[in-house]
């Protein structure tokens, strides 16, 4: 089946509130049409970009939400307050998160259901660290982390899996073609036996990882690889751009 690829920039904790207005006013300027385009700024910039944004099909997304809906939890951010913004999509299970903020499966899995549950698009990440590569633990980790959906989901145009191996993320060491492809079309037969084929089959599968305009076509060409997400490249329009150009045109 045909899929729309997503193409989604996480802007980590980059910019400042002008560049980061700048920079969404580019991506709007050169968005392409063919493929689904989205920005994840950091917290405090998502209204002035989210302005930036206005009128556009590019999408505002967040890099992180947390689990209840309002309350004594200092320095959280809810999904009402998201949606206030016009936030449209949200991460949950970034490898950041996972592996440098100690974020455990059972919150990711809480969070990814107070995503989805609030009408938001759920991406969620998945990813294998090098060590667990090295071991042959890849389809063991994603199987697993798969499995911090539950049961749940039902509509697949608002759920996105990012497969982003630990190893290939901001290291400028991507996954090769063939690495990507086979671990997209294992997330893939999973979701055909966890929900149906049916919905397996519409749902995105970004690949995320050093993704650049200079990879971009081969991978984004993989028959299971719906579009990415990016986080250094996604920092200067043109690269990020340069990507969702290509996207366009392995859909082809
Ligand atoms: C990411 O953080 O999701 C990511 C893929 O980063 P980079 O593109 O810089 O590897």
């Amino acid at each position: 089946m045909k899929r729309v690829s997503f193409v989604a920039g996480n802007w980590k904790m980059n910019t400042t509130r002008s560049t980061a207005i700048e920079l969404a006013r580019a991506v709007v300027r050169g968005a392409v049409s063919g493929v689904e385009i989205g920005v994840a700024p950091p917290f405090v910039y998502l209204d002035a970009v989210g302005a930036a944004l206005a009128g556009s099909a590019v999408k505002l997304g967040a890099q992180d939400v947390y689990t209840e809906k309002s309350g004594a939890f200092t320095g959280e951010i809810s999904t009402d307050m998201l949606k206030d913004l016009g936030v449209s999509f949200v991460l949950a299970g970034h490898s950041e998160r996972r592996h440098v903020l100690g974020e455990k499966p059972d919150l990711v899995s809480h969070k990814a259901r107070t995503i989805y549950a609030a009408g938001l698009t759920l991406i969620l990440c998945v990813g294998e660290t090098l060590a667990q590569r090295d071991a042959n633990e890849t389809f063991t980790v994603v199987r697993t982390q798969l499995g911090e959906l539950g049961t749940w989901v039902t509509d697949p145009q608002r759920l996105v899996i990012a497969y982003e191996p630990v190893w290939a993320i901001g290291t400028g060491r991507n996954a090769t073609d063939a690495q990507a492809q086979e671990a997209h079309a294992f997330i893939r037969q999973t979701l055909a036996k966890t929900y149906s084929p049916d919905l397996a089959d519409h749902v995105r599968i970004q690949y995320g990882g050093s993704l650049k305009p200079d990879n971009a076509n081969a991978l984004l060409a993989q028959a299971d690889v719906d579009g990415g997400l990016i986080g250094g490249a996604s920092l200067k329009a043109e690269s990020f751009l340069a990507i969702a150009t290509a996207a366009v045109a392995a859909a082809r």
